[in-house]
């Protein structure tokens, strides 16, 4: 027994006598098999790292909670939402997306925001993005798109021909490529800026009348974004800002916080809205759609150990909890397979067991059972089946979301409204953006799309000529590219320009 206090050991609990000098046959070697602390340590060692994440690899996360401000419980019954002062814990994440886990902070990209509130009725996770719309709408394309931003498979070097090949080829991406090229592409901080739940939810009261929801988190700490310039510059300053900031900023007690806002439509009013609600390329314009603010998010408290609670942490948009639900949104309709079956991949079957993605205040009391590092009691000695007449956990029908009628014919429905893709991208450079932003936009797109070949080039300017003539002339311009050749592009139809334009 050793009388030391703080005694290192193995993985095992068993003292370690010596941690400097592997066992050996004689001072010079070779190194002995039955050095059984050396095998462990190596052993463990080799196996440290887990499958990075193949979207929003890098990123930062800590604790905090949600706070409700007003009263909805005229649209959900989501216990958590249910009185105003209610506060539910909250661990939330923000990342970039298409960077590996050791690139840069101020890399040109959305970023995550993910919000995981520990409900008394079991684990809700929002998982949206700091822009209210997505690049695609349908998840089919999902993961050609994310290709087309990691590396060539040839090169392993990034490639504008093939980032820019594919958006030029998929035109409703306009609205949010005109987004992540304006500064918001480049937030200064995970503080700075807002978080949108992007698709459109559900939200269903106690009288089981159901209400399509839109979520904005808005940063009380102001927008603030990076120039083009400032961004490179931090690239190389500073790797990893975003995260030494929200660390920082914790640490010092200055708790970041949002509000939230939501947009809300009935479903009669949503029959004759302008836009299509489950079209993610979309936003409801605040005119039509005014938010209304509905509670805070407050983040106040920085994980312990990273790899435990950030690097684990696994956030899921099919964790919903009664009052809330799926809309038919394509986009979401995948992710709510996807992120489920990455997690499954990354971490395990039983990653909903790791401390920080565990539903801490609602016991499971599920069916399942067993599998790969299971390591409470797995459900003990109760009934693993339903129905069951041994007293074990039932269904309770009272939870359950409100029936939707849908119709409609099954098959492959190619979207009837293509015209439409250019309309709210030309509303944002035209009427949102200040001249200062214009010039930010056009010469962020510029310097990335100047690496691509021409005839993607021509492509790209047509799509941004459509969204807004001036907008696809200053970029044609900026390439020095044929503007009568762009015009032509742009007044033909997307086959016709792909056909005209191929290699
Ligand atoms: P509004 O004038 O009511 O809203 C414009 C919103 O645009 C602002 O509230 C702000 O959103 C956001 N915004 C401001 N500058 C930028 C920028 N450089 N890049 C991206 N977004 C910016 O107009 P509408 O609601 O009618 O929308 C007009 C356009 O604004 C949309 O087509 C869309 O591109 C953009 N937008 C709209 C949002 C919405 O939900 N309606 C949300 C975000 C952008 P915020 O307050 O969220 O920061």
């Amino acid at each position: 027994m050793s009388k030391k206090k703080n005694v290192l050991t193995g993985a095992f609990g068993v003292p370690v006598s010596n941690d400097l000098d592997s066992a050996t046959a004689g001072p010079r070697g070779p190194v002995l098999v039955q050095d059984v602390h050396l095998l462990e340590k190596l052993g463990h060692f080799d196996r440290e790292r887990i499958p990075e994440r193949v979207v929003h690899a890098k990123g930062a996360g800590a604790y905090g909670y949600f706070e409700v401000t007003a009263d909805v419980t005229g649209y959900t019954k989501a216990a958590f939402l249910s009185e105003v002062g209610k506060r539910t814990e909250v661990f939330a994440r923000f990342s970039t997306v298409g960077g590996e886990k050791g690139s840069a902070d101020s890399e040109r990209d959305p970023r995550g925001f993910a919000v995981k509130f520990y409900t008394e009725e079991g684990n809700y996770d929002l998982v949206g993005n700091n822009t209210p719309v997505f690049f695609i709408r349908d998840p089919l394309k999902f993961p050609d798109f994310i290709h087309t931003q990691k590396r060539n498979p040839a090169t392993n070097l990034k490639d504008p021909d093939m980032f820019w090949d594919f958006l030029s080829l998929t035109p409703e991406s306009i609205h949010q490529v005109t987004i992540l090229f304006s500064d918001r592409g480049t937030p200064a901080t995970y503080r700075h800026m807002n978080g949108y739940s992007s698709h459109t939810y559900k939200w269903y009261n106690a009288k089981d009348e159901y209400f399509w929801v839109q979520y904005h988190f808005k940063t009380d700490q102001g927008i603030r974004n990076l120039s083009g310039p400032e961004a490179d510059a931090l690239r190389s300053a500073d790797p990893d800002h975003a995260t030494r900031d929200l660390h920082a900023a914790i640490e010092r007690g200055e708790f970041p916080s949002w509000t939230l806002e939501m947009q809300i439509l009935t479903p009669e009013q949503a029959r004759d809205f302008q836009w299509d609600i489950f079209d993610i390329t979309k936003v409801w314009p605040h005119a039509e759609v005014p938010p209304i603010k509905v509670g805070k998010l407050v983040l106040d408290r920085n994980p312990v150990n990273y790899f435990a609670e950030v690097e684990q942490a696994a956030f899921a948009p099919s964790n919903f909890v009664p009052g809330i639900a799926a809309s038919p949104d394509k986009m979401l309709q995948g992710r709510l397979f996807s992120y489920h079956d990455t997690h499954v991949h990354r971490l395990g079957p039983n990653y909903h067991l790791i401390p920080v993605n565990r539903s801490k205040n609602a016991p499971e009391h599920s069916g399942q059972r067993d599998g790969f590092m299971r390591t409470d009691d797995g459900g003990g000695s109760g009934p693993n089946y339903w129905p069951n007449s041994f007293g074990g956990p039932e269904p309770d029908p009272a939870t359950g979301e409100p029936p939707m009628g849908l119709e409609g014919d099954a098959g492959r429905h190619a979207y009837a409204f293509p015209n439409d893709d250019f309309v709210q991208a030309g509303a944002l450079f035209s009427k949102v953006m200040t001249d200062t932003d214009r010039a930010h936009l056009v010469a962020n797109i510029v310097g990335h799309l100047g690496g691509a070949c021409k005839r993607i080039q021509r492509r790209q300017c047509a799509i941004f000529h459509k969204a807004h003539p001036d907008y696809g002339t200053a970029v044609a311009k900026g390439l020095g590219l044929d503007l009568d050749d762009v015009r032509a592009l742009a007044r033909m139809s997307a086959a016709e320009r792909a056909e005209a334009t191929k290699a």
